[in-house]
């Protein structure tokens, strides 16, 4: 199959879900999480104009993209940050989409005021409570979080994202979303300043499900790129 094809595949799928439920068509992006695949394969599903990426990694951002992207080209940092790593990623990534901890909101925020710019990150909230997954673990938490969060001016929050549960059925990965969906509510009236549009949920293998309960950004790497080859 053609990357092209794989594409079409997908944003195909994506109305689908959007129409089953009843939502307005393209009001859903689409991210493809190339961790594990090459800078030519992520060149050629540009070519297709896909113009979001993810990655998980910030060595293999390093590693893998050159500089000066193509114009138009949107990179996410979507896996868990070590505090060490903070100011090598900042000229790298588009956003962070993956903030779970409110010294790593620090962390970052310093680095962008010194750097004198502002970073878009999304909070990343651990709704199925798998301990193998990072993100904030309780509603207090992420409140702390956020009413620090609010004065600082080196960050552009965006919304919330969630890595769906990896075992049980359908009825436990609906739920994490729609628990995600009620915080988004819950955010957006306790912080009337900040922007919660963004919920970013739904991967390969429950982006349908996602899309139903709301998610307005799905991450499909495995769809679009095949199945990853570790090395
Ligand atoms: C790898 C990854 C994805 C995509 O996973 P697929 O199952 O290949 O679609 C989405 N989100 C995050 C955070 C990931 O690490």
């Amino acid at each position: 199959m053609t990357m092209q094809a794989r594409l079409d595949r997908t944003l195909e799928m994506i109305e689908r879900s959007l129409r089953d439920s009843g939502r307005v068509p393209s009001s859903v992006s689409l991210m493809a999480v190339s961790k594990t695949h090459s800078y030519k394969e992520i060149l050629d599903l540009f070519g297709c104009s896909q113009t979001l990426f993810g990655e998980n990694r910030v060595q293999e951002v390093e590693e893998k993209f050159p500089l000066d992207r193509p114009e138009g080209m949107k990179l996410h940092l979507i896996g868990h940050l070590q505090s060490n790593k903070v100011k090598k990623i900042l000229p790298l990534v588009d956003s962070i989409d993956s903030v779970d901890s409110l010294k790593l909101a620090q962390r970052i925020n310093n680095a962008c005021l010194a750097q004198e710019i502002r970073m878009p990150i999304l909070l990343q909230y651990n709704t199925s409570a798998e301990s193998s997954k990072s993100g904030f673990e309780s509603e207090d938490e992420l409140y702390t979080a956020l009413d620090a969060i609010s004065e600082m001016q080196g960050l552009r929050v965006g919304g919330l994202m969630t890595i769906g549960p990896l075992v049980g059925g359908e009825k436990e990965t609906r739920s994490a979303f729609a628990l995600l969906r009620e915080l988004q509510q819950t955010c957006t009236d306790r912080y009337p300043n900040l922007d919660f549009s963004t919920l970013s949920m739904g991967m390969s293998s429950d982006f349908p499900l996602a899309i139903q309960e709301g998610a307005t950004m799905v991450r499909v790497g495995s769809l679009l790129f095949g199945e990853r080859l570790y090395r």
